[in-house]
């Protein structure tokens, strides 16, 4: 944003909290509604047992209020209005700007709140997140119907618009517009926290470009929430997002990150669960692992074992349901020095009837190991 573009912003920004008597002080954010309407759920409580055997298992306490995550079908108030196929933007006040017990909203300074959502457990969010949804201008949303009825469960009256991977293109220039214009926008993907493989990225990036600030408001996330009980080392960690869906590209992604030593975590389908494991056991070895499903929700289930073991539960069950984190534990010191002695002696041997490059690529093969490292080693050696 030039300097006379934001002197403009804050001549409207200040008009316009003057107008609605409100303060455009940043530390008001902080601060949380006393006479919030809204009830949050109850913690869960887990009995935490460990089932027998291999792989272990962990179920929450079925005693536990359910929580289911927010249903599409759930019952709305009268005046609702949710969303058109055209995307246009609604509310679901009875009257805009107005909450349910009809209080005039106060205004934020502009610029994009970017809001973690439950992955379940409506309890997970945050009484910050709650205030920011209802004092924003403007609330922009994966799926309108989705985040209707989480806004409509803490009586939210927020106008929304859609803006997801197939709109965000068109969506995005007009929700710029509204942040240049003085707006505070908040941004929701269904649940968990934007950008974390949900749309995001490129809004935040034109915000920095412009110049209008993008304000955190953390909370949960399916990749964090799984790292917290997967019992696997967290001080390095790739998040790798979902893997390619078909077995050969999946295998090659897998490739590239074999040799790292650090955690790591993929969102997965549950339909693809067996196959990736199957895919993850062959590239990365009988590894530890951890399969997370359903995370915060009713049917919460955590199981450890390795790669192999897990594999081989998934191979013979039936499809699980619900939503699926796996996290596997880094390459280890041992293996990648065992990795390294297996393709020195093999690329020895090769050399005596192959050429260098040649003899590279069948023992990547061989190995299944990245070619470009196999044919470094094969250089350094032929050297040697
Ligand atoms: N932005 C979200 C976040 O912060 O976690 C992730 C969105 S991504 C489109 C959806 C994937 O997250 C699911 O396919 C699943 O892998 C994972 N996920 C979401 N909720 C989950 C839950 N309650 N339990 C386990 N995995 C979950």
């Amino acid at each position: 944003m030039t300097p006379s573009n934001s002197g403009h912003l804050a001549k409207r920004v200040a008009k316009r909290a003057a107008k609605q008597g409100a303060t455009t002080s940043s530390t008001k954010l902080q601060k949380t509604t006393a006479d919030d309407p809204a009830r949050l759920g109850q913690p869960r409580a887990f009995a935490g047992e460990v089932g027998a055997g291999s792989p272990q298992e962990m179920r929450p306490n079925q005693d536990s209020r359910p929580q289911h995550r927010f249903k599409l079908n759930e019952k709305r108030s009268s005046g609702a209005k949710m969303t058109s196929k055209s995307g246009a933007i609604k509310s679901v006040a009875n009257k805009e700007g107005a909450n349910k017990s009809g209080a005039a909203k106060s205004s934020l300074p502009p610029g994009l709140y970017v809001v973690a959502t439950p992955i379940g457990n409506l309890g997970d969010i945050s009484q910050r997140a709650i205030d920011t949804l209802r004092r924003v201008d403007l609330v922009a949303c994966e799926d309108t119907r989705v985040t209707g009825v989480l806004l409509q469960r803490f009586a939210i009256a927020t106008p929304m618009t859609p803006y997801h991977d197939h709109n965000a293109d068109r969506a995005r220039p007009e929700i710029m517009a509204r942040m240049k214009a003085g707006e505070a926008v908040a941004l929701v993907s269904d649940a968990g926290t934007p950008l974390i493989s949900d749309p995001g990225y490129k809004l935040v990036r034109d915000c920095a470009e412009a110049g209008i600030p993008a304000i955190p408001l953390p909370g949960p996330s399916a990749l964090l929430a799984a790292l917290a009980v997967a019992a696997l080392p967290t001080d390095r960690v790739l998040f790798s997002g979902f893997l390619p869906p078909k077995s050969g590209a999946r295998r090659e992604a897998l490739m590239a990150i074999k040799a790292l030593r650090a955690t790591l975590v993929f969102y997965e389908s549950p339909r693809r669960l067996a196959e990736c494991l199957a895919d993850m056991a062959a590239v990365l070895g009988d590894r530890e692992a951890a399969m997370c499903r359903e995370l915060t929700k009713l049917h919460e289930e955590v199981r450890r074992g390795t790669l192999g073991t897990l594999a081989a539960a998934y191979a013979s069950a039936q499809t699980p349901k619900g939503e699926v984190v796996l996290v596997v534990a880094g390459a280890s010191g041992e293996q990648a020095a065992a990795d390294d002695a297996a393709i020195d002696r093999l690329l020895r041997d090769a050399f005596a009837t192959m050429s260098v490059r040649d003899a590279a690529a069948t023992v990547a093969e061989a190995l299944n190991q990245p070619r470009r490292t196999v044919y470094a080693r094969a250089l350094a050696l032929a050297k040697e």
